[in-house]
């Protein structure tokens, strides 16, 4: 056969076909790129930027973010730097603010910034998905490669979110929403490590409160546990972010104080107890409910485990010398 018998019309379709087949095989290429970035993140911040790191070639862009109002959650991924980052940042908060959470999807403008926005309706809990792009819409066929690439990440970011309320639920204290044990067992190991470091000073005090049995006794558990979770909002209400504050017991609180010497923690210990007084909650008899406190500062040689049971057993003495009060532990000797 010669090239002057080939149907032409067969051809062209045939071309027509074939260029199909590569865009078709250009986007699986594509999407798997996204497939394998998502493959190494664990997390949804670092899933946000893997999507976001995949999308920068295809569709350049300042932000993306993720919001779901319902876990009252919001990551955002910015690639502008100094003072576009912060104005960047606060249309995307303004545009989170002005959205219905069961809009469509949408865009709109704002000075030279294009907002896009998807809401991943496949995902249980929804979220939004918000891209900001400076300069120029997103185009329809940039469109369908994002919309393609949400499909394939809402099952991943949905995993993420419960690992994240697993993890939340694994280190809360349940009733007072403190850290609980296993927190300060991280944080304490941490904190020795920078000290030992930096040579920075920090306190560690052990809390219990007094006579709480007795509220249980004659109000009632519930009212104990109120007591509880009032308590532990004052104290938390008292101390720095960097500070931590756990309940491992039932009425026992632990507090690690970095860059807080003996004095300062001191201070701070004795103001707590005059916070528990002033709280006026009725304890045995006509007296109030008090907290006494036991602090320490740690020292070098210290091991983890020296320097709770020295803790522990100045709050001991604080109980045996009247309670409602802080004793500091000194050295024998
Ligand atoms: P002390 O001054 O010697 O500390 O006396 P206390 O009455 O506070 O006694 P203790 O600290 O030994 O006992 C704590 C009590 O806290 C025992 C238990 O009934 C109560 N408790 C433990 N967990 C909870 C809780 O989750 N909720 C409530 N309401 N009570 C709890
Ligand atoms: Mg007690």
């Amino acid at each position: 056969m010669c090239s002057s018998d080939l149907d032409i019309p067969n051809i062209n379709s045939l071309v027509v076909e074939l260029e199909h087949y590569r865009r078709q095989s250009e986007l699986l290429a594509t999407l798997n790129g996204l497939h394998a970035r998502l493959a190494g993140a664990v997390d949804l911040p670092a899933m946000l930027e893997a999507f976001s790191v995949w999308l920068t070639p295809f569709i350049g862009h300042e932000l993306m973010a993720y919001q779901n109002p319902e876990r009252e959650r919001t990551h955002m991924i910015c690639s502008s730097h100094g003072p576009e980052r912060r104005r960047v940042i606060e249309i995307a908060k303004d545009a989170f603010g002005q959205l219905d959470v069961c809009a469509d999807s949408c865009c709109w403008s704002k000075d030279e910034f294009y907002i896009h926005n998807w809401h991943l309706a496949n995902f249980q809990g929804s979220g939004i998905i918000l891209v900001l792009k400076k300069g120029k819409a997103i185009s329809k066929y940039q469109e369908q490669l994002l919309t393609k690439g949400l499909e394939i990440i809402a099952e991943p970011l949905q995993r993420a979110q419960e690992y994240e309320d697993l993890y939340q639920q694994a280190s809360c204290d349940a009733l007072t929403g403190l850290a609980n044990r296993r927190v300060f067992d991280e944080h304490i190991t941490t904190i020795m490590a920078q000290a030992k470091r930096h040579g920075n000073p920090v306190s560690l005090a052990c809390l219990d409160l007094d006579k709480f049995k007795q509220i249980n006794d004659t109000h009632g558990h519930a009212v104990g546990d109120m007591v509880l979770q009032k308590i532990a909002d004052v104290m938390k209400s008292m101390i720095r972010d960097c500070d931590v504050l756990a309940r491992t017991g039932g009425d026992e609180f632990v507090l690690i104080l970095p860059d807080t010497g003996i004095k300062d923690a001191t201070i701070l210990a004795g103001r707590l107890c005059q916070a528990v007084d002033q709280l006026d909650l009725p304890a045995a008899g006509s007296s109030k409910l008090g907290i006494s406190i036991g602090l320490v500062e740690w020292q070098r040689e210290f091991t983890k485990e020296q320097w709770t049971q020295y803790a522990d057993a100045a709050l001991y003495q604080a109980k045996a010398e009247g309670r409602s009060r802080v004793h500091c532990w000194q050295a024998k000797g």
